[in-house]
C-alpha cells in the first residue's frame, strides 16, 4: 500500500498537537513525574470517540502528568483492528515521537486493548521501549468477548442477538466493536477473546504470568513490565456508564471492572489489581466521575510516573 509523502509530516504535526502544552502551573514536587523517557498513552476500547465525542480518552491525565514535569504523548490507532495492526500503527507514531524528542525510547502505558498494543510494540521493537504498563488489559481474554464471539454465526450477528444488545447492552457492544458492521465487530472481538489472547501470548509472552493469577516477569530483555486494574463496578451514582458496566460484569466468573477480570489483567509486576474503579474509572471517565472513596486515577498515573522516574526510566 502506497502512503502519501505527506503522511509522516501530518503524523508529526498531529503528535505535536496531541503533546499539548509542555507545562502547567506547579508549586511543589514539580518534577515528580519527570521521567527520563517520554510517556506514551495508548487508548483501548474502540468506539470511544463516538461515545465521548471530543473528550480526551485519558481524561485529565496528560495535563496532570505534564504539571509534574512529564513529557506526554497520546497516540491514536484504528478502532477496528487486530492487535498487530494497531501495534504497527503505534510503532510508526513512536518512531515519530523519538524523532521529535530526541529520546531513543518511550515509557508505554496502555489501557484495555491499548495494553495489548503496547505489548506487541515491546515484543517486535524492544529497542524503542523502556517500560510497558498495562491498565486493565485482558491478557487472558475478556469473558464478555468470548460470549459475544460464541454467538456470532457465519460472520454475522443474528438478528435476535443484535436486538438483545440493542435493547440492553448496546452501549457496551459499541464500546467493544465501535461499529455495527459485523466484520469489524468480529475483528475487534477476536483480539479480546481467550482464544485470541492465547495465540497472542504464545507469540508475545513477555511479562505474561506463567501461573494462574500470578505475576509475570518484572524485567524482560531490559524492559520493565507493570500492570494495575480495578474491581469496582458501580462506583459513582452520577455516572451514566455505571449501569452498563454493571450488566456486563455479570458475564464474569471472577472479580472484574465490568469488562476485564482481575487475574486477566496481570502482567509483569502487579502494582494492584483491585482498586475500587470500573473499566472507565481507570481512565478517569466519564468526565472525572469516579469513586470518592478510592485513590483518584490521576493520582495513580502520577504516582506511576514517579515510580518510572525512580527506576531510572
Ligand atoms: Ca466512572
Amino acid at each position: 500500500m502506497r502512503r502519501s509523502r505527506f503522511a509522516p509530516l501530518l503524523l508529526a504535526l498531529g503528535l505535536v498537537l496531541l503533546a499539548g502544552p509542555a507545562r502547567a502551573f506547579c508549586l511543589f514536587q514539580c518534577n515528580a513525574a519527570k521521567t527520563k523517557y517520554p510517556i506514551v498513552l495508548a487508548h483501548g476500547l474502540a468506539g470511544f470517540d463516538e461515545l465521548f465525542g471530543v473528550f480526551e480518552y485519558f481524561f485529565g491525565i496528560p495535563s496532570e502528568l505534564r504539571g509534574k514535569g512529564a513529557t506526554v504523548f497520546v497516540t491514536q490507532v484504528s478502532a477496528f483492528q487486530s492487535t498487530a495492526a494497531r501495534g504497527e500503527q503505534l510503532i510508526d507514531q513512536i518512531e515519530t515521537i523519538a524523532a521529535i524528542t530526541g529520546k531513543p525510547k518511550v515509557n508505554l502505558i496502555g489501557h484495555s486493548h491499548g495494553g495489548l498494543d503496547v505489548r506487541y510494540v515491546a515484543s517486535v521493537r524492544p529497542d524503542l521501549v523502556a517500560s510497558v504498563t498495562t491498565v486493565a488489559s485482558p491478557h487472558q481474554g475478556a469473558e464478555l468477548a468470548d460470549f459475544l464471539r460464541a454467538n456470532v454465526q457465519n460472520g454475522s450477528f443474528t438478528e435476535d442477538l443484535l436486538a438483545f444488545f440493542a435493547n440492553s447492552l448496546g452501549t457496551v457492544l459499541g464500546l467493544l466493536s465501535g461499529t455495527t458492521n459485523p466484520q469489524d465487530a468480529i475483528l475487534a472481538l477476536d483480539a479480546l477473546t481467550s482464544t485470541g489472547l492465547a495465540a497472542f501470548n504464545a507469540q508475545h509472552p513477555q511479562g505474561v504470568p506463567t501461573t494462574a493469577c500470578g505475576q509475570g516477569a518484572s524485567v524482560v530483555n531490559g524492559i520493565r513490565y507493570y500492570s494495575w486494574s480495578g474491581t469496582g463496578v458501580l462506583t459513582n451514582v452520577f455516572d451514566v456508564s455505571d449501569p452498563a458496566l454493571g450488566l456486563t460484569s455479570l458475564f464474569y466468573s471472577e472479580a472484574n471492572d465490568g469488562l476485564v477480570g482481575r487475574c486477566s489483567s496481570h502482567l509483569g509486576s502487579v502494582i494492584r489489581d483491585n482498586y475500587f474503579q470500573n473499566h472507565l474509572d481507570e481512565v478517569n471517565q466519564i468526565l472525572g466521575l469516579v469513586s470518592i472513596f478510592e485513590s483518584n486515577p490521576k493520582t495513580l498515573f502520577r504516582n506511576h510516573a514517579n515510580r518510572l522516574k525512580n527506576a531510572g526510566l
